[in-house]
């Protein structure tokens, strides 16, 4: 048998390798694979189905990210995934391995940041399973919501003129990350000098406690706007633009100059020598959304909070691409997360 790396196919090739044949058995399940969330078709609505995984030295470091956070971030990515089809999130489970490195006061940290992010957005813990792992922390939670079918909103529905929007600052996550990783270096070299976190409150709640837009998914309901598509920006605009006009067949043309980027992430990108642009389109984890929304609902998206346009849905023929601030053209290319 030949033997092929992982890192040869990366994280969505692998996927879409795995689950090829993949057979689809009951007529309910109207969504399987391949967008933010399945969805099961009920009586007279569809329940909606996500599953994140969290593993400890891949997703996040606990030298700096504390438990409670932890909990309460493991949730909001789930959360998100399930407002990114414009469903309304309500049951999670929670299953954790953990080796005895943990004690159970640890733990009660885990789970307080869990109930708070369930207080708060009014989700109901509902069952999970518990194991031991040789090695470090394992958190997998699964999300279920619910939404009329005719409100769902999929990857796939983005059509040429569409406006696209997003919902917030981006690449600040990234370069809260940039900066933690630094101070633990330093920290690692000289355990005697303190972090030096500063004034950076933002962009290290981005990366440390994030939120999920569900205020979003409550505004487009009250003004009646039902996007084209729309995804959760998990790994970078640039590789989830990308996934919205794979799958709705399109191309994009997206504005270097109307990319919302925070102050104190322009500042930090400028510590990093790194460009802020690229912070925003190839860092992820900002865990805003991407909406398209098509023509005759713009002058209604125009006058709401939070939506930044940033371009537009193109022909498939022009490609996906950024136009800079100097005029150029720059063909997008996927950059996400690189697992393997
Ligand atoms: P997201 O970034 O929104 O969490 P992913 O990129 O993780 O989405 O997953 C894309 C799609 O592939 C989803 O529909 C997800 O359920 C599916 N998927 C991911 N991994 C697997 C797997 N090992 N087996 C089956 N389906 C998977
Ligand atoms: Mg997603």
């Amino acid at each position: 048998m030949s033997r092929t790396e992982l890192n040869e196919l990366g994280e969505f090739a692998l996927i879409d390798h795995l689950t090829q044949e993949v057979a689809i058995h009951h007529q309910e399940t109207i969504l399987g694979i391949g967008d933010d969330a399945a969805v099961i078709e009920n009586k007279d609505s569809c329940t909606l189905v996500s599953t994140d995984l969290l593993i400890e030295g891949i997703h996040f470091d606990l030298m700096y990210h504390p438990l409670k956070h932890l909990g309460y971030k493991a949730v909001i990515v789930n959360l998100s995934d399930i407002l990114a089809m414009n469903a309304v999130p309500k049951q999670i489970t929670v299953s954790v391995a953990v080796s005895n490195r943990f004690s159970v006061e640890a733990l009660e940290q885990l789970y307080e940041g869990i109930r708070t992010a369930c207080n708060l957005y009014k989700i109901d813990l509902v069952g999970g399973d518990t194991t031991a792992s040789p090695k470090g922390l394992i958190i997998s939670i699964t999300v279920i919501g619910t939404q009329q079918k005719d409100k769902i909103v999929k990857r796939n529905g983005a059509k040429p003129g569409d406006y696209i929007y997003v919902t917030g600052y981006l690449g600040g996550a990234y370069l809260g990350l940039q900066l933690l990783e630094r101070e633990k270096r330093i920290y690692q070299e000289h355990p005697d000098i303190q972090p030096q976190l500063g004034e950076n409150r933002e962009i290290l709640e981005r990366i440390l406690k994030p939120e999920a837009r569900m205020d979003i998914i409550r505004l487009l309901d009250k003004n009646h706007i039902l996007p084209s598509a729309m995804i959760d920006l998990s790994d970078g605009l640039s590789s989830d633009l990308l996934h919205i006009c794979k799958q709705s067949g399109t191309g994009a043309l997206i504005e270097e100059q109307n990319i919302p980027i925070q102050q104190e992430a322009q500042l930090m990108a400028l510590e990093f020598h790194l460009d802020p642009i690229t912070c925003a389109l190839s860092g992820g984890e900002d865990y805003e959304l991407l909406i398209c929304v098509p023509p005759d609902l713009h002058d209604k998206v125009k006058t709401l909070p939070s939506f930044y346009y940033i371009g537009e849905i193109t022909a498939p023929e022009n490609g996906v691409r950024l136009k800079t601030t100097h005029g150029n053209f720059h063909n997008i290319t996927a950059q996400g997360w690189k697992h393997f």
